[in-house]
């Protein structure tokens, strides 16, 4: 039986932290040999919020390096960027006759990012976006797609669009299939400020640094407001650094969390506990990418491969598109 498609993507941001990690890379790595699966650069989805292209090409690099690092194999699922292979903007051009402003409107993925990043003049491409994603996902036939749960509206607009097409211009034999959401499993990791991680806020472990940066950055993460001794009693539950041992450290945490309560345990050696063990996940990665910026060609060689590869599933799907609609 012929494995089931997942199209997953990101947008190049840079390197890429932690969370990042955790909330998505971690769990593409984990699907690679089960379904057949395509990752998308979405360089094109930037210009969402951000008009700037100075940093696109560089950030796509770090990010597809650090892809790399962390285990995601080229050969099993190609690499590739959304500029690049034109028929993404075309389907996003059909599939933008098949919604409705308002339906658009309605979406509280939008609503969310409008209020957060308190965007008074909403460009109508950010309206678009989850258009575009649904051409992203629809022109490799995508049937699962691996999200948080914020993204699960975007993915039923995807489903919306593809029935759409189907009933207008293929009611016999369905064109694209309806993708299923794949919610990550693990939920977000929070900043070492306890906020969300961000690079913006600089509260980030990157997953290209080295011992002595994460140990220096863990040094600084906050704890439990009311241990400031370390014979103090700590209250675990509220400790980020808790968090982390919970994630990167879990075969420590009834001992961890006893000393912590009882006042055996300072969060300074806690924390010099935490970063070691991050440090031991982090260094295979580490070891990786270093082969990888010694060789950035390999790295663009990777992706113009992805890109051949992706763009004869693209061409094959807008055939077919022509071909139903009797157009183009
Ligand atoms: S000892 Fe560890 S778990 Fe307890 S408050 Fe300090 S850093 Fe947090």
């Amino acid at each position: 039986m012929a494995k089931k498609r997942i199209l997953s993507g990101m947008r190049p941001t840079g390197k890429l932290h932690l969370g990042n990690y955790l909330g998505a890379l971690e769990n593409w790595i984990a699907l690679q040999d089960e379904y057949q699966n395509y990752h998308l650069v979405a360089d094109y989805h930037v210009l969402t919020t951000d008009l700037s292209t100075d940093e696109i090409y560089s950030n796509t690099i770090e990010m597809v390096t650090d892809w790399l690092a962390a285990g995601l194999d080229p050969e099993k699922s190609p690499m590739f960027r959304q500029s690049k292979i034109k028929e993404h903007t075309e389907l996003f051009l059909i599939f933008s006759m098949l919604i409705t402003k308002a339906r658009l409107e309605r979406n509280p993925t939008l609503k969310e990012q409008v209020r957060d990043l308190n965007i008074e003049n909403l460009v109508y491409g950010h309206l678009g976006y989850p258009v575009l994603q649904a051409a992203d996902i629809l022109l490799y036939k995508g049937e699962v797609v691996p999200v948080g749960e914020d993204q699960l509206p975007h993915i039923e607009i995807t489903r919306e669009i593809a029935r759409k097409f189907n009933t207008q211009y293929s009611p016999d034999s369905p064109v694209f299939p309806e993708p299923e959401g794949k919610i990550t499993s693990f939920a977000r990791l929070p900043g070492l400020d306890g906020q969300r991680m961000s690079k913006s806020v600089g509260n980030t472990i990157l997953l290209s640094d080295g011992p002595e940066i994460v140990t220096q950055k863990l040094r600084k993460a906050v704890t439990d407001p009311q241990k400031l001794r370390k014979n103090d009693l700590g209250r675990p539950e509220v400790c980020l650094v808790f968090t982390y041992h919970k994630k990167f450290n879990p075969q420590d945490i009834p001992e961890i969390e006893a000393d912590c309560r009882s006042g055996v345990l300072g969060c300074v050696d806690c924390k010099l506990r935490c970063a070691s063990k991050i440090n031991e996940i982090l260094a295979p990665i580490l070891e990786k990418r270093k082969t990888y910026e010694n060789d950035l060609n390999k790295v663009i060689d990777i992706l113009h491969d992805g890109e051949s590869k992706a763009g004869l599933v693209a061409k094959q799907t807008m055939d077919e598109v022509h071909q139903k609609m009797t157009i183009g």
